[in-house]
């Protein structure tokens, strides 16, 4: 069954006690979650263990990662691995936000080893794609990201795809206070279900949990939310205030 999803990708914001109260705000707020109505928390690595044992005892929001590095393990200063990440708790990890491929030269071939060593060591991946201005405005973004999730994932096989949530994030969008129309964001979710569907079939593609990000607030989340191929977001910004955080949790699930 297709999941609701709300997560928050904080970037590299907040301190530890920042983090200890933004966690702590959010639990406060109660949100009203199920089994197919999930959040995820995603602070930076050093929060992880702390969050982790801010949430342990609740079912339906999940701790993630904002990386992981391509190799298993080995002389990599200053990386970590998929297997570190496991063992200390987390379910999720973000892999190919367009500030890693951005700013840190992640290709596609390290985004889809990322892929394979999340997944074999038991996480759940949040795979980012989307498209930056100058292609949106030469409207050339299907093939854009069509490219990207084939890049990522389609060595992957139809059981692995059960592991994987996709966030479409327009990179023109991303902390620029300029979010995706619902128009916008349901044409280009309903292409990338389509596309998954063509080569893993209905059935993969309709359980498929599918996350808008790009200046989500409270006062979008819910216009985006009510698109039938919007499955939830990936938050940053506004998943730094518990109160803003709650708000769209509340919009969008
Ligand atoms: P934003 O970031 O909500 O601040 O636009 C979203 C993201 O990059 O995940």
């Amino acid at each position: 069954m297709r999941k609701k999803i709300v997560a928050g990708n904080w970037k590299m914001n907040l301190n530890l006690e920042d983090g200890k109260n933004l966690v702590a705000g959010i639990l406060a707020g109660n949100p009203a979650l199920t089994e197919s109505k999930q959040v995820v928390i995603a602070p930076p690595f050093i929060h992880l263990l702390q969050t982790g044992v801010q949430i342990e005892n609740q079912q339906y929001i999940s701790l993630g990662a904002q990386n992981c590095h391509f190799e298993a393990s080995g002389a990599f200063t200053g990386e970590v691995s998929a297997a570190m990440l496991q063992s200390a708790g987390v379910q999720y990890v973000i892999i190919g936000h367009s500030e890693r491929r951005e700013y840190f030269n992640e290709t596609d071939s390290q985004l889809a080893q990322k892929t394979d060593l999340a997944l074999h060591n038991g996480l759940k991946v949040i795979f980012c794609c989307g498209e930056p201005l100058d292609i949106r405005d030469a409207d050339t973004q299907n093939d854009y990201v069509a490219a990207q999730i084939k890049a990522g994932l389609f060595h992957l096989d139809a059981t692995s795809l059960k592991d994987i949530v996709i966030a479409y994030e327009p990179i023109w969008a991303i902390g620029t206070g300029r979010t995706a129309t619902a128009a916008q964001a349901q044409e280009m979710h309903a292409h990338i279900r389509q596309i998954v569907a063509a080569q893993y079939g209905n059935d993969v593609a309709n359980d498929m949990s599918i996350l808008y990000g790009g200046s989500c607030k409270p006062a979008n989340a819910a216009e985006l939310m009510a698109c039938p191929d919007v499955d939830g977001g990936l938050i940053g910004g506004a998943s730094l205030k518990a109160e803003e955080f709650l708000g769209i949790i509340d919009a969008m699930i």
